[in-house]
C-alpha cells in the first residue's frame, strides 16, 4: 500500500523539535515562561493588533472572550451556519440562542441575511452577539461587518481559527471586531499541536481573558478569587513550537497556494470547479466543487481506495440534530456546498510524487464523470 497521504497534516522537522528542547532545557516546563511571551508579541504583530493571550484552543479563545462579555440566555448569538462546531458551542454553553444564516457563494456569511438577522434580533430588545467566520482561510469584508454590526448594536466578534495568514484588503485576518481567534490545533495552517489565541486591541478584554485562563487568581501572593475562572493557557513548551512554526509560515503560505494552483491545473479542461479564489487568502484548504453528493462521495471513494484523505465541507449547523429547531436565514447555499464540495489534501509538505498520486485520481475521475 502507498503511504497514506493526510488532509492537512503538520508542517513540522527538526527547527521545530530543537525549539522545543531549548525550552525544555530552560527549564520552563510550565505554562508561562519567555516563550508565551514572544509568542503573543508575534502574533499580536502578526495580526495587527495591541494585545494577543496565547490560550490552549480556539475553542477556549471563544469562551474566555465570551465570558468576558457575560454572554447568557438573554442573548441571541448569530454565527454563519457553514462552519466547524467551534464557532457556536461556548455561546451555546452559556445559554445564548443561536440564530444561523446562509453563506453566498463564497462560503462566507451572506451579508444581505446576516442584516435581516441582525434587525430581526434588534427588534427583540435581547443583547446581540455576531461571529463571523473566516471560512477556509478566506476573510470576510470586514468593514461592511464592523458596519452592520454598529447599526444593529451587535457585538462583533471573529473566528479567524482558519486563517491565520491571511489577508483582505491589506488588513490582516485577526484584525477585525472587538476580538478575533486564531487556531494551532494540529491540522490548522501553523501548529503548536493544540493551541489558540485571542486578539484584540482592547486592553480590559486582553487583561480579563487572560486572567480568566488562569482561574481567575489575583495579582497578590496567595491564591485570592472574585470571580470563577478556567485553566486556559498555553504552555511555554507549545509556545516555543509555534514561535518556529511562525518562522516559517511564509513558506507554508506558499506551499498551500502552489497545492491550489496545482489542482486549478488539473481541473483544466474538466467541468470540476472550485471556490471561487478570494484576495490575501490563505489556501488553507483547497475546496473542490462537484456536481452533487453522489458524485462527492464517489470522489472522496475512488481517493480512499488510493489511500489518500479528502472530506467533505462543513455540514451546516441548521442541519445538526443537536441545532433542531433553531431559527435559520436562508441555508440552500450552505446545503449546496456541502454536497458538493471536499476538501482536497492541502498540507504544506505534499511532494510532488504525492501532487501526481492525486492529480491521477482527479484525471481518473473526470473521465468517468463526464
Ligand atoms: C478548528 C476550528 C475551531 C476550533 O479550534 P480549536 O483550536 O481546535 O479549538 C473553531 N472554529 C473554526 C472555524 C475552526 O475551523
Amino acid at each position: 500500500m502507498n503511504k497514506r497521504i493526510f488532509l492537512s497534516p503538520p508542517f513540522v522537522d527538526k527547527a521545530e523539535r530543537s525549539e522545543v528542547e531549548l525550552a525544555f532545557d530552560s527549564g520552563y516546563i510550565a505554562p508561562c515562561g519567555p516563550k508565551v511571551d514572544a509568542f503573543e508579541r508575534a502574533l499580536a504583530k502578526l495580526s495587527t493588533r495591541k494585545y494577543a493571550v496565547a490560550v490552549s484552543s480556539a475553542t477556549a479563545a471563544l469562551e474566555l472572550i465570551l465570558t468576558h462579555l457575560k454572554v447568557d440566555k438573554s442573548w441571541i448569538a448569530i454565527v454563519p451556519t457553514l462552519t466547524f462546531i467551534a464557532t457556536v458551542s461556548s455561546a451555546c454553553r452559556l445559554g445564548a440562542e443561536p440564530w444561523f444564516v446562509d453563506s453566498d457563494s463564497s462560503g462566507n456569511i451572506d451579508l444581505a441575511l446576516l442584516e435581516k438577522a441582525l434587525s430581526d434580533a434588534a427588534k427583540t430588545g435581547r443583547k446581540i452577539l455576531f461571529i463571523a467566520v473566516d471560512l477556509y482561510g478566506r476573510c470576510n469584508n470586514y468593514d461592511k461587518i464592523a458596519k452592520l454590526c454598529r447599526k444593529y448594536k451587535a457585538k462583533f466578534v471573529c473566528d479567524s481559527a482558519e486563517a491565520v495568514g491571511a489577508t483582505y484588503n491589506g488588513r490582516s485576518s485577526g484584525s477585525s471586531g472587538l476580538a478575533s481567534v486564531y487556531s494551532f490545533n494540529g491540522n490548522k495552517l501553523i501548529t503548536t499541536s493544540g493551541g489558540g489565541a485571542i486578539l484584540t486591541d482592547d486592553k480590559k478584554l486582553a487583561d480579563h481573558v487572560k486572567k480568566l485562563s488562569q482561574q481567575s487568581r489575583e495579582n497578590v501572593l496567595w491564591y485570592e478569587h472574585k470571580e470563577i475562572g478556567y485553566n486556559f493557557r498555553m504552555s511555554n513548551l507549545l509556545a516555543a513550537l509555534g514561535l518556529a512554526q511562525l518562522s516559517k509560515m511564509d513558506v507554508i503560505l506558499k506551499a498551500k497556494k502552489r497545492n491550489r494552483e496545482f489542482y486549478i491545473k488539473c481541473a483544466e479542461g474538466t467541468k470540476l470547479e472550485f471556490l471561487p479564489p478570494i484576495e490575501g487568502e490563505n489556501n488553507w484548504l483547497t475546496i473542490m466543487l462537484l456536481k452533487n453528493s453522489r458524485e462527492r462521495d464517489s470522489l472522496i471513494k475512488l481517493f480512499e481506495e488510493e489511500n489518500i484523505e479528502t472530506r467533505p465541507v462543513w455540514k451546516p449547523m441548521h442541519l445538526q440534530k443537536v441545532f433542531n429547531g433553531c431559527r435559520v436565514y436562508g441555508g440552500k447555499v450552505s446545503e449546496s456546498l456541502f454536497s458538493r464540495g471536499i476538501c482536497l489534501p492541502s498540507g504544506a509538505g505534499l511532494t510532488d510524487i504525492d501532487l501526481k498520486r492525486i492529480a491521477k485520481v482527479i484525471s481518473k475521475f473526470a473521465i468517468s464523470a463526464k
